[in-house]
């Protein structure tokens, strides 16, 4: 397969339109994690550059693009949809190589990446001004807009970023703001591919900056910069805890999209045909490295054991690799840090007293310099076992047995996430009271991971708050302003 030219050479950051160096001149290496090679570099920004780039955004908020009418917006909008799209094979070639996801996942990011531009695209009039009915004596017009918040900070982690990004630039795009993204220091290159795109597209400069480097200077700098408007950020609570302490200085706007331990609860009557692929591979999609994923799988007593022997069968016939291989479901993790992380919650497992049903191992032969684990099923767990506690963030699977559904709903709210759920069920009554009673931000019935960008997600409890997707996001990006005008 011929890599792409981009892949050549060390990258720069992007600020102002322009491509440079970091202020230290450091950089940090881009590795592949399916081989353990390193491919290129990128720039390891810092807090004077964070200051260049939140300058740039500032610059270009107050400036012409202020003027930009929706219509403007949303043409360069739908301009940018059809660059990125004639690029997307190149984009998905980058993200495989960098963060492990076979290609037939990042090719089939086309589709919905299309599907969530042309959302944003269609949502370029959030910005409205509108005479409001009011009660005051004498002649007043009060008007209420909604104006757009300014400069924002995107931090994102490495586990998409080609999907990930989207929920930054579309909003920024759509409202008229302006955006630093600072992506994930082990997985930065599809979104520098993706910036030079949109400056192809007209994107004029300023309006998008990217400062790549490590969350503990360049993200922090981010989140604590006096002229940063909103921080939208997608990571761990640990990172989320110090964004909020970072964002007390000019009290900017937070949103927080965080982890989780979702449950996925399959009663007896459920569907095992379709519950059983369901249930594994809402645990396993991008090697468990997904933020939804229904890592704690209840299952009720009576199917047990037979849901435990069907899912090691299906895990079994799980095609493990390198993305590049046209078969590969699922690629490796994104680091040695990650592996060592993922590993060292399985040997937890083990010496809590969980069951080791499948997997459990790195994988070696010729997948030994690259960050590969076996999907790992742990059958047993009970649900206070760190492994059913902790996200583990690789392809680890916790099955835990219930008895009736008032157990099952207990269970799976005894967690400090509330980021998502599933149920698996034929019956109608179940379906409703167990999707209304789960504390999650979303809840699927007999599917697991769809995600429709006119909805949006978000999370509950430690799993953070805001709304990525739907008008809700769109607004997100705006503030709301009266005007009282006195006529007389
Ligand atoms: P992380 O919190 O370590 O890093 C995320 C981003 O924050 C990276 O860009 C990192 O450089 C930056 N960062 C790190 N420390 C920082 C600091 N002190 N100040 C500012 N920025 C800092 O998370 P991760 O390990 O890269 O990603 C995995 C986590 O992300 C998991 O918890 C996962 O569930 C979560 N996640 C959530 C969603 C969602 O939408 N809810 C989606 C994907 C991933």
């Amino acid at each position: 397969m011929n890599m792409p030219a981009f892949m050549n050479g060390a990258k720069k950051l992007l600020i102002g339109g322009e491509w440079i160096e970091a202020q230290s001149g450091e950089r940090i290496d881009a590795i592949n994690p399916a081989t353990g090679d390193v491919m290129c570099q990128i720039a390891r920004g810092g807090t004077g550059d964070v200051d260049r780039a939140v300058a740039a955004a500032r610059h270009a908020f107050e400036g012409e693009w202020s003027r930009w009418t929706p219509h403007q917006r949303r043409k360069l909008i739908l301009k940018v949809h059809d660059v990125l799209l004639d690029n997307f094979d190149e984009l998905a070639l980058i993200e495989t190589l960098d963060m492990g996801a076979p290609l037939a996942r990042t090719r089939a990011f086309r589709e919905w990446t299309s599907q969530v531009i042309q959302f944003y695209a269609s949502h370029t009039d959030a910005a409205t001004t509108e005479a409001a009915p009011n009660s005051l004596p004498g002649n007043f017009m009060t008007l209420k807009r909604k104006a757009p918040v300014g400069v924002v900070g995107g931090i994102i982690p490495w586990n998409g970023p080609l999907m990930g990004q989207w929920w930054i630039f579309g909003p920024t795009l759509a409202t008229g703001c302006t955006a630093v993204i600072k992506p994930a220091e082990d997985a930065s290159l599809s979104v520098l591919r993706t910036a030079e795109l949109l400056l192809e597209a007209g994107v004029p400069e300023g309006v998008i900056n990217v400062v790549t480097g490590y969350g503990r200077d360049a993200g922090q700098a981010l989140a604590e910069h006096m002229d940063v408007d909103r921080v939208a950020f997608t990571g761990s609570y640990v990172t989320a805890q110090s964004i909020i302490r970072a964002s007390a200085g000019n009290i900017k706007r937070v949103q927080l999209e965080l982890g989780g331990k979702s449950p996925d609860i399959v009663f007896a009557d459920a569907d095992l045909d379709k519950a059983v692929p369901g249930a594994a591979m809402g645990v396993y999609t991008n090697s468990g490295q997904v933020c939804v994923a229904g890592t704690r799988i209840f299952v009720q007593r009576p199917i047990h054991e037979e849901f435990v022997a069907r899912m090691r069968d299906f895990t079994r016939t799980i095609r493990v690799g390198n993305g590049l291989a046209p078969d590969t479901q699922l690629g490796p993790l994104i680091s040695q840090r990650q592996l060592d992380r993922v590993m060292n919650y399985v040997e937890i497992g083990g010496r809590e007293g969980a069951r080791l049903a499948s997997g459990g191992t790195r994988l070696g032969g010729e997948l030994a310099s690259g960050f590969f684990v076996e999907p790992t099923i742990f059958a047993g767990v009970s649900n206070d076992m760190t492994i059913a506690r902790e996200e583990i963030f690789g392809p680890v699977a916790s099955i835990i047995p219930f008895d009736d559904m008032e157990e099952a709903i207990r269970l799976a709210n005894d967690t400090s996430f509330g980021l998502a759920g599933g149920v698996w069920t034929r019956d109608l009554s179940t379906a409703h009271k167990v999707s209304d009673a789960i504390d999650a931000g979303t809840v699927w019935v007999n599917c697991y991971g769809v995600l429709d960008p006119a909805v949006g997600f978000g999370g509950y409890k430690m799993s953070g708050y805001g709304w990525k997707g739907s008008r809700e996001h769109v607004d997100s990006f705006l503030y709301p302003k009266a005007i009282y005008m006195n006529l007389d």
